[in-house]
């Protein structure tokens, strides 16, 4: 197990976009990671970083970091270590270039989550997945994090399926603006309204967590998990955090008051390795009926926490409940920064 002697130097690939700033706002002060290089599109290169952004962060943007030089995206940075917040249009043959180049490539974009030699990874979760970084014949390796509505919503379901067992999941989502991106969805479509459609993703959720759940066997080959998922999801005018509510149905019954205290009682390999991301607990449980909220609970754990509440019986399935989750920290830059973490705590970087 290993701790870096000196800061890793690390480049941001689609530094300009919504992912992109927030990695930029939570690499500032990291104790194993500096920021050496910024890439984004033919638009953005050969301008300062000031000047190429449209930056809509809380914090203001680090000098260092506005007078910094947009490189192109490619595999020339003075990094080994790129996170990628790319557009799924464009992800998928820049992050290969960088990975055959010999990059370690964290990222965010759902282009290579369900390739079979791919790590989809929640460390909280799968974190023996990363050995599947073995089976890439490259000099680099991509590593991929789920989509920010699963990410939620499998935090929630590992203890209780460790533990219990579970068959059926129906889940409904209330998404936030900023999954969509800088500008994102028009202000005349959403202000006053809710939209019942996001492209792509209920079916991203009715897969991704069977990867995540699923078991890497001996040949190493993930045996995906044996759940039935039926999601719906909707997007609404919150800034961040996601929230969903959840119903399902266990192989054998379960008391409520043993659903609550696993969720209490769960802690996992981050929070053991005291990564610097981890957050501890990883899970909160309210008792009060009226949260979790987004405005009030989103930043909980520096922004990594999974909130839950509200959970009682269902009429259909077996019990239901709320979660809560930030979207573009733990469900999109501070999930990928922890997923990097754990990669160069179990010595990964040094082995490619
Ligand atoms: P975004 O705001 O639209 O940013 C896209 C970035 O990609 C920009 O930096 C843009 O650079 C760059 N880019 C676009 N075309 C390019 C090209 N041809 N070559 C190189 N770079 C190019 O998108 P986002 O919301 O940050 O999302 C980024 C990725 O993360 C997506 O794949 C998304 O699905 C995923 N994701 C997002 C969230 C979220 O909550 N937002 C959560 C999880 C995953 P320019 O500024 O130069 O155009």
């Amino acid at each position: 197990m290993k701790i870096p002697d000196q800061k890793l130097p690390v480049g941001i690939l689609g530094a300009t976009g919504s992912v992109g700033q927030k990695f930029i706002e939570l690499l500032q002060g990291h104790p194993w990671f500096t920021i050496t290089a910024l890439a984004a599109s033919e638009r953005s290169a050969g301008k300062l970083y000031k000047h190429a952004v449209n930056w809509f962060q809380q914090a203001p943007l680090p000098p260092r970091i506005a007078n910094m030089m947009v490189s192109a995206c490619v595999p020339d940075l003075p990094c080994r270590i790129v996170f990628s917040g790319l557009d799924a249009a464009v992800a998928g043959p820049i992050e290969e270039a960088f990975a055959e180049a010999g990059y370690i490539v964290i990222s965010n974009a759902k282009n290579h989550r369900m390739s079979e030699t791919v790590p989809l990874l929640i460390p909280e979760v799968n974190p023996d997945h990363l050995d599947l970084v073995r089976k890439q014949h490259c000099k680099g390796m991509i590593v991929t994090n789920p989509n920010c509505s699963t990410t939620g919503l499998v935090m929630a379901l590992k203890p209780l399926h460790d533990l219990f067992g579970i068959e059926k999941v129906f889940v409904v989502t209330h998404q936030a603006l900023s999954g969509a991106g800088y500008p994102g969805v028009s202000s005349l479509d959403i202000i006053d309204n809710m939209i019942p459609y996001i492209g792509g993703e209920e079916e991203k959720m009715q897969i991704e967590p069977l990867k995540l759940l699923g078991t890497l066997e001996e040949g190493g080959k993930v045996d995906f998990a044996n759940i039935a998922i039926s999601a719906q999801c909707n997007r609404v005018a919150v800034t961040n955090g996601h929230m969903e509510s959840v119903s399902l149905k266990f192989r054998s019954p379960v008391k409520k008051e043993a659903i609550i205290q696993a969720w209490r009682d769960f802690r996992a390999l981050p929070q053991e390795l005291e990564l610097p991301f981890a957050p501890n607990p990883p899970l909160y449980y309210f008792d009060d009926p009226r949260y979790p909220q987004p405005r009030l609970h989103r930043d909980l754990g520096n922004g990594m926490a999974v909130s839950l509440g509200r959970l009682r019986d269902c009429t259909i399935l077996d019990v239901k409940f709320t979660v809560l989750s930030h979207n573009t920290v733990r469900g999109a830059a501070g999930g990928a920064i922890l997923n990097a973490e754990l990669l160069v705590k179990k010595g990964y970087h040094e082995e490619h």
